[in-house]
């Protein structure tokens, strides 16, 4: 079983189309993983498996990555306008971020509207000045942008160590000088591995789910999504889910299946613990912000509340 202490769990925040799919494509891809293959290796999954596998696959985009002796975690965020404070309660699995600028646009709304969320959150922050390729690129100038938007935000003196990392996603190098070019991503996920903490919690506690997205599958029904908070879970293991709103215990319900995400996909396994970001099933009725507890322990985690909807370009 992974250690917690070899976990880390990032979400990758970003202004729509500043590179973030390419960018998490070319981190797979420095670690082994291509997406192409991966749609060949879908293919012959749904010919052999359809219900088993399709259960699952419409689960949010999150990937992970084996890296050295490591594990991360990768968080998707909506890129789009933010209705309902989903940024939140995506950023809530993270431990830090990543924040992808394009080393043209320099930073954007959405850059702002997100970046506020993560210090909201105090999570550890990475720049990635992406597009460093792009003959119009600016990244001296943008990284005194970004910095004077640490300032508008208010950031604090933790954030003054921020690493910032240069890139070309597109094609698939990063470095930490913007004049020096690597072959590959290693040095953003070096700096990920060096920077991020890793998840905090005790594996000898009473497990503890924290739900920050919710699922449907026809196949296996309602499927919640989060990080666990403490303890180990297993398969068959007995719960009890606990409402966000009022407090209130669910009757006893049976953790049927728990997913962990590799690569592009998600792998069911009997058991996970502790940092981990898991996906279960056969918790109905379960909605975002609930916990799901062992019935040693049934006192919920605090959540973000939600806000109102926020219109992310109307500020
Ligand atoms: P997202 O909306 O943040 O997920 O952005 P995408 O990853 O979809 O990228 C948006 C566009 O920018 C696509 O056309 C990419 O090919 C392009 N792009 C992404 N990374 C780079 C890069 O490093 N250099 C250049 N020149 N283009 C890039």
């Amino acid at each position: 079983m992974t250690l917690k202490n070899n976990i880390r769990n990032i979400a990758i925040i970003a202004h729509v189309d500043h590179g973030k799919t390419t960018l998490v494509d070319g981190l797979l891809r420095t670690s082994g993983i291509f997406r192409e293959n991966q749609e060949v290796e879908d293919r012959v999954m749904d010919s052999n498996d359809i219900e088993k596998e399709r259960g699952i696959t419409i689960l949010s985009k999150n990937t992970a990555i084996e890296y050295k002796d490591y594990k991360i975690n990768i968080i998707d965020t909506p890129g789009h306008a933010d209705f309902g404070g989903e940024v939140e309660r995506v950023l809530m699995m993270a431990n830090g971020v990543v924040l992808v600028v394009d080393a043209f646009e320099g930073p954007m709304p959405q850059t702002k509207f997100v970046l506020k969320k993560a210090f909201e959150l105090n999570l550890p922050t990475i720049v990635c000045i992406n597009k460093i390729d792009r003959e119009e690129a600016r990244p001296d100038e943008v990284v005194d942008e970004i910095l004077d938007l640490f300032i508008q935000l208010n950031a604090g003196e933790e954030y003054l160590d921020s690493p910032f990392i240069y890139a070309s996603a597109r094609e698939g190098y990063a470095t930490k000088d913007p004049n020096e070019k690597y072959t590959d991503m290693t040095p953003l996920l070096d700096t990920i591995i060096d920077y991020i903490p890793a998840p905090e919690g005790d594996i000898n506690e009473p497990f503890k789910l924290l739900i920050s997205t919710t699922d449907y599958s026809e196949y296996v029904g309602r499927i919640g999504i989060g990080k666990l908070e403490s303890g180990s879970i297993k398969v068959n293991d007995t719960a009890h889910i606990v409402n966000y709103n009022d407090k209130s215990v669910d009757k006893k319900i049976n953790i049927t299946k728990i997913y962990e995400f590799q690569g592009l996909n998600r792998v069911e396994v009997s058991e996970s613990s502790v940092g981990n970001i898991i996906a279960v099933t056969g918790v109905e009725g379960i909605n975002i912000g609930d916990t799901i507890c062992s019935e040693e322990d049934v006192r919920p985690l605090p959540f973000v509340k939600i806000s109102e909807p926020t219109l992310s370009m109307n500020f």
